[in-house]
């Protein structure tokens, strides 16, 4: 390799002379050759020249910049770039990789990159340069927050998220530098959001150094406890790891199958979270060993396969064929266990080759470079599912309000299986396993699962919520007419993706109706008033009502946190409340406002606190509620709030929109009793005077008869429903007491609707 012909067209002024090296720091730097000949041994067709104007111009702008241990700053992105050479990354993710912190960190600009280097390369380095901000302001802020930045900020191109990880690698791997407090913050980080992503891209090397460098880190002691034990059982076991490879790799040649068989030892970061899932320790070499066998094709690994299950006895239920049906993160490998050599049970992994690349390097063994197979990034979005994954979660965290909520069903959908199905048209839609129509629309398209209204499974009609098949060819049928979701479905849907669009569609219009109902009540209370409404002079009083917007207010007076007054008086300060709202407080005068004809009452004349709106109020029309029972209040848009005991069974269909739930209670005056709604099913036997008895019993002892309704259920009973007025829940439950007391009386309840 001749170093001097490969920098002849870099700028003279700039030899690239590798720096002393401070005592401290660990290897030699790498030689501006060293990363031309690595790129070269995988890509002859490199544009070496590139490569070496981009190190120059790296390390002229670094100049004399040094890190953390020392070492010039340049050795960092150096490193960097020698790390995606591992991956086998085109030119232009290597070059960007030497330049990735020159916007942030030096005096150059994307424009001057983009001059010299071309808008691709620009264009990558200022989305490491976002990242890198990104990065640095949301420090505070949770992880999740951090990984949807992340993760959007990929959406033009993966590769900027290859050379993150790089970058983090690296980092990680000169970590013991930095001071004691961010190293522990960056190992976190890197634990909770970079090795999984990595892992989820298929990359587990990376995955697995990132891991393995964060619990380092984190848990020194942990660490070395387990390391410890890893290199004494592999000590201990090293002649038989031997004798297993060759044993294996004799077996297969003797059918006629060529195969490289290795040994693996598995990581004491995976060790460890093993040890506190099952709570065991380890001593069996499957614990810490697993083998690889690497053949030529497909064929050969099942025929391998068939050779290992007659040599060995299997060990039952271990067995998974990752072939015919990869893992979302493009993962092929049949997968066994047996009982080997010394009565050793052994873990096997069967690929071929190219599997076994991308088991390794996934979604970046996608990105080799071949001529006239259109660009890196361009093979990447056809070729791998991995990246369809990346995709479909950017689709999620555009529909989810909040990136909690994103985070807990990534989690969820890491653990299923996937079914897939075709659309009419005969687009795959992939799916996890048990998931529905509901989920399979949602997949399609917000707006065709937000107006799904029925469906076809192969050609026959079937309820949304039908479970999929693979293979199911699946048409959603679509109204117009349903702009949103019944919000019921999001407990029925399977993915994130449909589940956050499901409730982000409910809230949506749970919200504008809130909205609406709020402003009919401020629109009245202004007619009412005689004073002039106008959006903007509300928007003037915006920060006084601590609201963000119109839309806001409105949402809270609909919703009953806010009083329509409450917004007169902040757009003007001399409003007075008109007189109805005086009474409140006064019960036994508000009593008298009792509208005619309806169980709705003004809200004063109710006796709950809880309530701070001019909402309507009434009693659950299927049984009320009286004091002494534990009540909760439900907000109906357009409606008003309902009181509903807290037993009762009405509440079921409110359980999936908390937000129209209402924290109230009691705020009865005992010196001015009132009556209050309850109503109980009485049995009784059918003889003569029998109802005038049970009539008897209720005014003895001052109870209100509202209603009678009788049904004839036998020859000998007839069941009463009564609608009553009672006190409070002592004075109902005396009533029922003396009820049950009678002999005509068979059973009498309490009814809640
Ligand atoms: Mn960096």
């Amino acid at each position: 390799m001749q170093a001097a012909s490969s920098i002849s067209m870099a700028p003279t002024s700039a030899a690239p002379v590798a720096p002393a090296r401070p005592a401290k720091s660990r290897a030699r730097m790498m030689r501006q050759y060293d990363l031309v000949e690595r790129v070269r041994s995988y890509n002859p067709d490199t544009d070496e020249d590139l490569l070496n104007r981009a190190y120059v111009y790296a390390m002229k702008a670094h100049g004399s910049q040094t890190r953390a241990s020392g070492d010039p700053y340049f050795s960092h992105p150096l490193e960097v770039a020698a790390i995606l050479t591992d991956l086998k990354l085109d030119d232009a993710t290597i070059v960007a990789a030497l330049l990735h912190d020159t916007i942030e960190d030096t005096e150059a600009t994307r424009a001057e990159i983009d001059a010299v280097f071309g808008q691709e390369i620009g264009a990558l380095v200022e989305g490491l340069t976002k990242l890198k901000r990104l990065e640095l302001v949301s420090r505070e802020a949770k992880q999740a927050e951090n990984l949807r930045k992340l993760l959007l900020a990929i959406s033009d191109d993966v590769r900027v998220l290859l050379i993150k990880l790089a970058d983090r690698l690296h980092n990680m791997r000169t970590l013991e530098f930095v001071p004691t407090a961010s190293r522990q913050r960056i190992a976190e980080e890197t634990l909770d959001i970079y090795a999984p992503l990595a892992g989820r891209m298929g990359m587990q090397e990376m995955r697995e150094e990132l891991e393995d460098l964060s619990f380092k880190t984190l848990d020194p002691e942990a660490y070395t406890v387990v390391r410890q034990r890893l290199d004494s059982l592999a000590e201990r076991n090293r002649n038989l790891i031997g004798e297993i490879e060759s044993q294996l790799s004799n077996d297969l040649q003797k059918n006629g199958l060529q195969a490289r068989v290795y040994g693996r030892r598995k990581q004491p970061f995976s060790i460890w979270t093993k040890m506190q899932r099952k709570s065991v320790g380890f001593e069996q070499l499957s614990d810490i060993f697993g083998f690889r066998i690497v053949l030529k094709d497909v064929e050969c690994c099942y025929r391998a396969l068939g050779i290992v299950h007659t040599t060995w006895p299997v060990v039952p239920g271990r067995f998974k064929d990752y072939i015919s049906t990869p893992k979302q993160n493009d993962y092929r490998s049949l997968h066994t266990t047996v009982i080997g050599p010394g009565k050793q049970r052994v873990e096997l992994q069967i690929r071929t080759e190219e599997m076994d690349e991308i088991a390794e390097l996934g979604i970046a063994a996608h990105a080799f470079y071949k001529d006239g197979l259109g660009s890196p990034t361009e093979r990447l979005k056809r070729e791998s599912s991995a990246f369809a994954w990346l995709r479909h979660t950017i689709a999620i965290l555009s529909e989810s309000a909040n990136p909690e909520e994103f985070l807990e069903h990534t989690k969820l959908e890491l653990f299923h299986d996937q079914v897939f199905c075709f659309t009419p048209k005969g687009k795959l839609i992939a799916l996890p396993r048990q998931a529905n129509v509901i989920d399979f629309a949602y997949a399609v398209h917000t707006d065709v699962g937000n107006s799904a209204v029925g469906c076809k499974i192969n050609g026959k009609f079937a309820p949304l919520s039908s479970e999929l098949q693979n293979g199911d060819e699946v048409e959603v049928l679509t109204s117009d007419a349903q702009s949103s979701p019944p919000s019921a479905w999001e407990s029925l849907a399977v993915t994130g993706k449909a589940r956050a669009a499901i409730r982000r569609a409910t809230r949506t219009a749970v919200r504008d109706q809130y909205a609406g109902l709020g402003r009919r009540l401020v629109e009245r209370l202004f007619a009412r008033a005689k004073i002039e409404y106008a959006d903007d002079k509300l928007k003037g009083a915006l920060p006084r009502l601590a609201r963000a917007s119109i839309e806001d207010v409105m949402a809270a007076v609909g919703r009953g946190e806010m009083k329509a007054s409450n917004v007169a008086r902040a757009m003007y300060p001399d409003y007075k409340e008109e007189r109805v709202a005086r009474y409140a407080g006064k019960k036994g005068v508000a009593e008298k406002l009792k509208s005619p004809g309806g169980t709705a009452r003004n809200l004063s004349a109710i006796p709950i606190r809880g309530i701070n709106s001019d909402l309507p109020v009434k009693f659950a029309p299927n049984g009320g509620a009286v004091p002494g029972d534990r009540i909760v209040g439900i907000i109906s848009p357009g409606e008003g709030i309902t009181i509903y005991p807290i037993q009762s069974p009405a509440l079921k269909d409110f359980e999936e929109q908390p937000e129209r739930w209402l924290d109230v209670r009691w705020d009865v005056d005992e010196s001015t009793p009132q009556r209050f709604p309850a109503r109980i099913q009485v049995d009784n036997v059918n003889e003569p005077g029998s109802l005038a008895q049970i009539a008897t019993v209720i005014a003895e002892h001052d109870g209100n008869i509202d209603n009678i309704h009788m049904a004839r259920r036998s020859p000998d009973f007839t069941e009463l429903t009564i609608d009553l007025e009672v006190y409070d829940l002592k004075h109902l439950s005396a009533i029922i007491a003396q009820l049950r007391a009678k002999a005509v009386v068979a059973r009498v309840e309490r009814v809640n609707g």
